[in-house]
């Protein structure tokens, strides 16, 4: 097709499928959001809006909607073993005067709140709505459902996660995600009173833990150990042995840790894409084509960094081709410098004696991702 395209379909409501829905709706597109789940997912997480991510959601115009629902911050507290303070590391207010410089934030409340605005500006969400295949037609795409529907778009966003079985069928040169020997655990916590910004505390054996805050009355605790647990361990008593080989403030957490708390485990995994991202009407976006560990917050922050540049293309681009190749041009070698970033600090907290210095890591990190991609 030599056209703009008119009708988007974005498969995956996750977060970059909804910011990706959001762009096109914004740009007069009719969209169609397909989701497999019939809910939303609830997991027991948080998601740190970093600078770069609140500065898109910004532009978005979801900015204060994320700021009444989160918990805003400016710096970060670094803290060893003992309860020492080693060092604040910064954060630059990325998303203008009126914003602070980031925020802590439910995992579910981002992805209602990015849910509700999507469905207002009259984007067509369908629940329980399985992908199965894309079939190329002259112009347009005919998107199959389970089910036997389809819908037609000229442009189809693939947004379904990482190791999906339908972007491995329409992206077979994809490699499977390499597993870092890495495991996350996350849950969610009543705030600490004197926790007004996140802590990043040291534990035993390459162990280290952030305590966010993501409401007044809460907080998201992401400890990660090296290696995965064995499929019996118990979660709960699992992390409250963790939390006390950490500082006091981490070990105090401990005692509200019960065999009811819920608890998400989460290996760190990477994934990248080499380009082409598209085939035929079809865009990958979002841990689909960059699935980067969770250091500093980037995994997330990349996802909707791509539907910010999607949305801007979507003004200017003449064509789908065109829309396309600009797409990857501004987001490949980008996303490939801040893969190679995360994916290296994963490693150093796999290799604490390897003279590692993570704040220099976080330092090009944050001129990277400093300008707008
Ligand atoms: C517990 C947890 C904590 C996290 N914490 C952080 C963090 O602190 N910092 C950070 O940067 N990142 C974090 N992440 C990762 C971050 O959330 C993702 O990188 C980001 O949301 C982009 O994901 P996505 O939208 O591309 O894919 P996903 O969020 O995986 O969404 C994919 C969606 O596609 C749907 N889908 C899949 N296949 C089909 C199909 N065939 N048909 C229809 N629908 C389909 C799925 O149901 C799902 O809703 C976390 C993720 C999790 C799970």
């Amino acid at each position: 097709m030599t056209q703009r395209p008119m009708r988007a379909c974005v498969i995956g409501a996750g977060l970059a499928g909804l910011c990706c829905a959001l762009a096109a709706v914004d740009r007069g597109l009719s969209v169609q959001l397909l989701d497999e789940a019939a809910e939303p997912r609830a997991l027991a997480a948080h998601i740190e809006v970093v600078p770069n991510m609140l500065r898109d959601l910004a532009a978005f115009g979801v900015g204060d909607h994320c700021v009444r629902a989160g918990f805003p911050y400016r710096g970060i507290d670094v803290i060893d073993r003992h309860g020492r303070h080693l060092h604040e590391l910064p954060t630059e207010r990325l998303a203008g005067p009126r914003f602070p410089a980031a925020l802590g934030i439910r995992h579910d409340e981002l992805h209602r709140l990015l849910e509700r605005e999507a469905v207002a500006r009259g984007v067509a969400l369908r629940r329980a709505a399985r992908v199965q295949a894309v079939h190329e037609h002259t112009g347009f795409a005919r998107v199959a459902l389970e089910g036997g529907e389809s819908v037609e778009a000229e442009l189809v966003v693939l947004a379904a996660g990482a190791g999906s079985a339908l972007s491995r069928a329409l992206f077979p040169q994809a490699m499977p995600a390499a597993e870092l020997g890495q495991a996350w655990w996350y849950t969610l916590l009543p705030r600490p009173v004197d926790l007004d910004r996140p802590l990043i505390a040291f534990g035993d054996a390459g162990r280290r833990a952030v305590l966010v805050p993501v409401r007044h009355d809460q907080a998201g605790l992401a400890l990660t150990e090296p290696g995965m647990p064995a499929a019996d361990v118990a979660p709960a008593a699992h992390l409250r042995r963790a939390l006390a080989t950490f500082a006091p403030r981490l070990r105090a957490l401990a005692p509200r840790l019960d065999e009811t708390t819920p608890i998400t485990l989460r290996p760190a995994r990477s994934a990248l894409l080499d380009v082409p991202w598209h085939r035929g009407a079809v865009l990958a976006v979002g841990d689909c084509a960059h699935a980067l560990p969770p250091h500093f917050g980037q995994a997330a922050a990349q996802a909707v960094e791509d539907a910010r540049v999607l949305g801007e293309l979507l003004v200017s681009a003449t064509s789908r081709a065109e829309l396309f190749e600009a797409f990857e041009r501004r987001r490949a070698e980008r996303v490939r410098r801040v893969h190679d970033i995360t994916t290296t600090a994963a490693r150093w907290d796999l290799q604490p004696d390897s003279g590692a210095d993570l704040n220099l890591l976080m330092e090009r990190l944050a001129q990277t991702v400093a300008q707008p991609a």
